[in-house]
């Protein structure tokens, strides 16, 4: 049977001589593993549609329990993330994402949509990197049910203004009135992951870099703690 699937290569693995295994992250199905022939060999028609990042229409032949590509027209390769080193760790961190949390086979739209929004964003934007990415990560945790709770202090609901602090068990940032036992965290971090999203699209904005950092470290940090789960990529793109 032959079926046509929208999606975006989140892993590509060499396989025997000439073929590929690619892990490739669609919008009807979900994550799924599928093998793509003689795409190794000089000049093979489906070589562009074999890579990371690849956004295409993919045809697929599939039996019982295997999917292989017969064919694939691209929508977006996004090469010029191959251009820029920190663009391209960024989109590395989140097909790490994806590959993490997504089990294969869940129908899972809204991060389909997330996942190619940030892509374009990342490509095609002025936006800065970091504060990209973090707004991904952000969002890709609220969908898989991982959100920060990070509009106002979790236990008196007030905002919060002088000292923070974070829980990373639950994802709660306190104030100094509230605060048990959490570890406090820089203000200036604090309100990189509250304000994410109103900085997504400014090509200047009035924060050192340093703190788009610890804020990414604070995710890092939160995702191992929390969920268990190590993004490589993540880690490398903190140590760019
Ligand atoms: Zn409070």
């Amino acid at each position: 049977m032959e079926k046509k699937v929208n999606g975006i290569v989140v892993k590509s693995v060499s396989y025997l001589e000439a073929d590929k295994i690619l892990t490739i992250f669609t919008l009807e199905e979900g994550l799924i593993t599928t093998k793509i022939k003689g795409v190794k060999k000089a000049g093979a028609k489906l070589k562009a549609c074999s890579e990371p990042f690849c956004f295409a229409e993919f045809i697929l032949a599939s039996s019982t329990n295997r999917n292989i590509v017969t064919g694939a027209s691209m929508y977006d390769g996004f090469y010029s993330l191959r251009e820029d080193i920190v663009a391209f760790y960024a989109g590395a961190v989140a097909l790490d994402f994806i590959k993490a949390f997504c089990p294969e086979g869940e129908v899972l739209p809204e991060h389909f949509d997330l996942l190619a929004t940030f892509l374009k964003n990342l490509c095609y934007g002025d936006g800065i990197k970091e504060v990209v990415l973090i707004d991904f990560l952000l969002k890709a945790l609220k969908l898989s049910g991982y959100g920060f709770n990070l509009a106002t202090c979790a236990t008196c609901g007030e905002d919060i203004t002088g000292r923070v602090f974070f829980d990373a068990s639950s994802g709660s940032f306190y104030c100094i009135e509230c605060v048990t036992n959490s570890m406090e965290i820089s203000a200036k971090t604090y309100s990189v992951l509250l304000n994410a999203e109103n900085l997504l699209n400014a090509k200047v904005i009035d924060v050192d870099t340093q703190y788009l950092k610890r804020a990414l470290k604070l995710i890092d940090f939160y995702i191992e703690e929390r969920i268990g789960e190590k993004l490589k990529a993540l880690k490398d793109f903190i140590e760019l």
